[in-house]
């Protein structure tokens, strides 16, 4: 097995579940921290701040950076910086988004903007929905932090960011520039903030739909593991494989 020096983890399916850590992945986290690799978590959570990602990471005893979190709200801002600068934005979202889009230098507008930014916003109004689509007819970059129509929780799949996206690209009839997996704009916002090269990445996820499409689309390596949603058994479905695929990542060997 490679030896590979970046390890960008997926969360939820990968080191935790809910609020429980997987102790597989939480014992090859502390593995790769002993012997020096780079650890990053890498989430199409866009409401989370990296801070307090990195909170509750801590609070299911795996140590974590707020440096180490790329959230797809960290790469959109970076992304819109890295191809056309500081923007004003109008922007659907919750705290992770608006920290992010700030901290990197655009300015949160409600009239006239050069861009639309859609994170999850759950409480997202008519009002919003109609501004957004008004910017984007008007001729706003349309820009997505990520595509899931879904994600579970506790009562079961709720609507995701990708549904109100979806409701704004079917009134609009433009479609967005998705930022998050299965995406690659957020590992390369990973590899550029952190100057990584691609032979030394891995991605390591639960999900072949977006961790390991994600991974196979940017050129890196990938580890699937089978805590989460996409069953090894059903790996077969798919025409492109993952470098490598393991039950839990108990079963790497090389570490
Ligand atoms: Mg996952």
């Amino acid at each position: 097995m490679r030896e590979y020096q970046a390890w960008c983890f997926d969360l939820d399916g990968t080191v935790y579940r809910g609020e429980e850590p997987i102790p597989a992945t939480a014992r090859f986290i502390r593995k790769l921290r002993k012997k020096g690799c780079g650890v990053f978590f890498v989430t199409n959570n866009s409401a989370l701040t990296p801070e307090h990602q990195a909170e509750k990471l801590a609070r299911m005893g795996i140590t974590a950076a707020p440096e180490e979190v790329m959230t797809s709200s960290v790469a959109t801002a970076d992304h819109l910086v890295s191809n056309h600068g500081t923007l004003p934005v109008y922007m659907i979202g919750e705290e992770g988004l608006r920290m992010a889009l700030e901290t990197a230098g655009h300015r949160i507008v409600r009239q006239a903007p050069d861009a639309v930014v859609v994170g999850i916003d759950r409480a997202i109004t008519y009002g919003k929905l109609a501004d957004a689509s008004l910017a984007v007819s008007g001729g706003a970059m349309f820009v997505a932090t990520n595509s899931d129509k879904a994600y579970p929780t506790e009562r079961g799949l709720v609507p995701g960011n990708g549904a109100f996206a979806g409701l704004i690209e079917l009134a609009t009839g433009v479609s967005p520039f998705y930022i998050g997996k299965p995406a690659v704009p957020m590992l390369e916002a990973l590899a550029e903030r952190h100057g990584l090269a691609k032979e030394e990445m891995v991605m390591v996820g639960d999900n072949y739909e977006t961790d390991i499409m994600a991974g196979i689309r940017f050129g890196i390596g990938t580890v699937h593991v089978d805590t989460g949603v996409t069953r090894a058994a059903d790996l077969i479905n798919y025409r492109e494989q993952p470098t490598y695929s393991l039950s839990t990542m108990d079963n790497w060997e090389d570490i």
